[in-house]
Formats: C-alpha cells, sequence, structure tokens
C-alpha cells in the first residue's frame, strides 16, 4: 500500500505564492520570506531543521504542508565523478538526477517527466513509458537534492552552477510545470540559477518552441535531430510524424530569429554506428540547416549504449569525419564527450537502472 501525501509541497511555490499562503494561516508577509529562503537558499528540507520559526508554527505548517516529497533510493558515483541519484516520489515512481562536475562549473542534469512518453528507439528512457509528469516542487528539489548531496546543505558551490533539463521525459510536454520550476529557481533570494545558466532539450514539440520565442526570461534551447531526413527521423524519433523536419525547423528558424545576446541555441545530434553517420548524411544535415538559414551549433553526441538497445556508437574517427565535412559547409560543430557512462547516468541511459557498481553510501 502506498502512503500518498496530500500536504502541499511549498518546494513548489515561489515566493509571492509562499506569502500569500502564509498570509492566509494568519501570520505575517515575512514570514513567508522566511520560510522561502530556509527552503530555496538554505535548502533546508525539513520545518524541523527552520529553528529560527516558532515551534508552534512549525507544527501547524507539518500538518499541511510538505517541504520534501522526493526520497533518494540510491547513489551512483562515476569513475569521472559525475553522480547519480535515483530516487522516488511520494506515489513511488522514479525520478533520475545527475550530478556532473566541470573544471570551471557544475552542471546538473534534471529530469521533468517519470518515465517518458516518446518513443525514441536509441533512449533507454522510452522503455519505461509515461509514468506521469512532474511537479514543479519536484523539479525544484532535484537541483536541491544535488546541490546539498555536493556541497553540505546550504553551502554555497565554489563553482557556478549551470542546468539542463536532459535527463528522463519531454520537457515540453510538461511546460507549465518546467517554466514554473525554472522561475523559481531564478529568484535572488532563492537557488538564484537564472535562465541564462539553464539549457532546456526538446524532441521538437513545434508549439512550444513558438512559444518560447515570445518569452522575454527563458532558457537557452537545444533541439534533438538525430536524423538529416523525415524518412530517418520518423524511425528514429516517432514525434517526427507529428511535427516533420520542415514544421520543426521552421519554427526552430523563427526562434533563432529572436535570440538576445548571451542566449544560446544548439542542437542535439546523437551518432550512432552505421546508422545516422554516413558521410552523405553529414552533408544532407549541412544542407537542411543551411537551406533554412539556422546557424545554430551542432553538438554530436557518441551515442550511449545500453544493454536492450540495438545500437553502438559511432567510432571516434567517424565523428570527426562527420563533423569536418558539417564544418566544411559552413555548420558549426562540437563533439560532446559522454560523462557518467559506468553508472548509467549519460544521455539516454536514464532508465532507473539499479545496479551495484559505484553504489555508494548516502
Ligand atoms: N526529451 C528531450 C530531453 C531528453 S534527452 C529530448 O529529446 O531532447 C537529452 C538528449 O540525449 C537528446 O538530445 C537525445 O537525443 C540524447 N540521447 C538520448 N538517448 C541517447 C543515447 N542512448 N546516447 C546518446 N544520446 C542520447
Amino acid at each position: 500500500m502506498i502512503e500518498m501525501d496530500k500536504r502541499i509541497n511549498l518546494t513548489g511555490f515561489s515566493q509571492i505564492e509562499l506569502v500569500s499562503f502564509i498570509e492566509q494561516t494568519g501570520e505575517p508577509a515575512y514570514r513567508g520570506r522566511q520560510i522561502f529562503a530556509a527552503l530555496q537558499h538554505r535548502r533546508l528540507q525539513s520545518f524541523a531543521e527552520m529553528s529560527d520559526l516558532p515551534r508552534a508554527l512549525r507544527e501547524r505548517l507539518q500538518e499541511t504542508a510538505s517541504t520534501s516529497t522526493l526520497t533518494v533510493e540510491s547513489r551512483y558515483l562515476s569513475e569521472d565523478g559525475t553522480r547519480r541519484f535515483l530516487m522516488k516520489t511520494h506515489d513511488n515512481l522514479p525520478v533520475e538526477t545527475v550530478f556532473i562536475p566541470e573544471q570551471h562549473r557544475d552542471t546538473i542534469c534534471f529530469s521533468s517527466q517519470s518515465g517518458c512518453p516518446l518513443q525514441c528507439t536509441f533512449c533507454l528512457t522510452a522503455q519505461l513509458g509515461l509514468l506521469r509528469s512532474l511537479t514543479p516542487g519536484e523539479i525544484v528539489e532535484q537541483v536541491i537534492i544535488a546541490l546539498n548531496d555536493a556541497y553540505g546543505v546550504g553551502e554555497t558551490s565554489p563553482r557556478g552552477t549551470n542546468l539542463v533539463g536532459m535527463g528522463a521525459g519531454e520537457p515540453f510536454l510538461n511546460f507549465d510545470s518546467l517554466m514554473k520550476a525554472l522561475r523559481i529557481m531564478a529568484d535572488p533570494q532563492g537557488l538564484f540559477i537564472v535562465p541564462h545558466r539553464v539549457t532546456v532539450s526538446t524532441a521538437g514539440v513545434v508549439p512550444r518552441i513558438r512559444e518560447l520565442a515570445t518569452i522575454p526570461d527563458r532558457p537557452n534551447l537545444a533541439v534533438s535531430l538525430a536524423a538529416p531526413t523525415n524518412e530517418m527521423r520518423n524511425e528514429l524519433m516517432p514525434i517526427n510524424k507529428k511535427w516533420p523536419l520542415e514544421e520543426l525547423l521552421g519554427a526552430c528558424q523563427e526562434f533563432e530569429q529572436t535570440l538576445k545576446a548571451g542566449e544560446r541555441f544548439t542542437f542535439e545530434y546523437v551518432m550512432l554506428d552505421g546508422v545516422n553517420d554516413s558521410d552523405e548524411q553529414a552533408r544532407q544535415l549541412a544542407n537542411l540547416l543551411n537551406r533554412h538559414d539556422l546557424h545554430a551549433r551542432v553538438n554530436l553526441i557518441p551515442h550511449n549504449p545500453a544493454d536492450p538497445l540495438p545500437y553502438q556508437p559511432s567510432p571516434a574517427t567517424r565523428v570527426e569525419m562527420f563533423k569536418s565535412i558539417l564544418e566544411s559547409k559552413g555548420v558549426r560543430a562540437f563533439v560532446r564527450r559522454p560523462r557518467g557512462r559506468d553508472i548509467f547516468a549519460a544521455c539516454g541511459q536514464l532508465a532507473a537502472v539499479t545496479q551495484t557498481v559505484g553504489l555508494t553510501a548516502s
């Protein structure tokens, strides 16, 4: 029997919402601001730790509100320093988050859904199907948990934090919760991770790309292509049947035209050995982007293999050749180095895999 938590999750409240929630309980507004800072700046995960609040208030809040709804089930540490957190929601669904330390900054890769409804054939998450979309609070809490684990509760990180919405799920099929979570995390009195530190990746939900083009405070955008023709993309990413390449790239072009200084827009192209990595396909890809007058860089991601997936990563020499063909046609390209492959933490490997390798005591 699963214990359903019916209490309201304050981690998913903006500062304004938290203030009005607290005022409705008859408390002064400053208590709301205090609780927002406790959750989002001091990253406290229980009322018990908020010792600057009167005990009676804490006990009263405890009955109707919660400060944490995710529990960490296991934590895996890669030999490259990447950490994968396998968590559970209050209704017992898997949520995965990856912390990737880099020299000058850290990147936290969060999930927008438990499982994923898209059926990309090269991605392990697809095999879970969609369990459900995550709430704003569940998105924010992933970041809080990862930062607390890396640096200690509330401790500031010595490096900047970047966020990528590239974990499990399709962020643009959970657009409102995603945008709300990003606004909460951008608050200077909270986590203070501003939109230009965030990149959200979509498999190509065209209406939301168009919508993002009209939003001023928006994250950077990445669009997953994986194929240079509709025929191949239909096969690898069935979402292409709904929004085929011309429509997708038309929306991308509209988006690119609204880019402001400092904003980034990229394409992702997973490299599958012998499937989408030929010289001819590189030329097709370059022509496609040039025809749509797109200047965004292409990130080439060597496929991260997993047992049930019928693909192998393209060899490094093939990836380099593909890259140089793109470049010879004026398309900027960059080869992404996989992180955390050994602990199933790399792109497309999040499928709530439990293992004994890399498992650490938390
Ligand atoms: N649904 C979103 C975000 C999650 S996937 C999207 O599709 O963009 C994040 C990135 O990982 C995508 O670019 C996807 O193409 C890539 N990816 C998926 N499976 C992969 C795998 N097995 N190896 C390498 N990259 C993969």
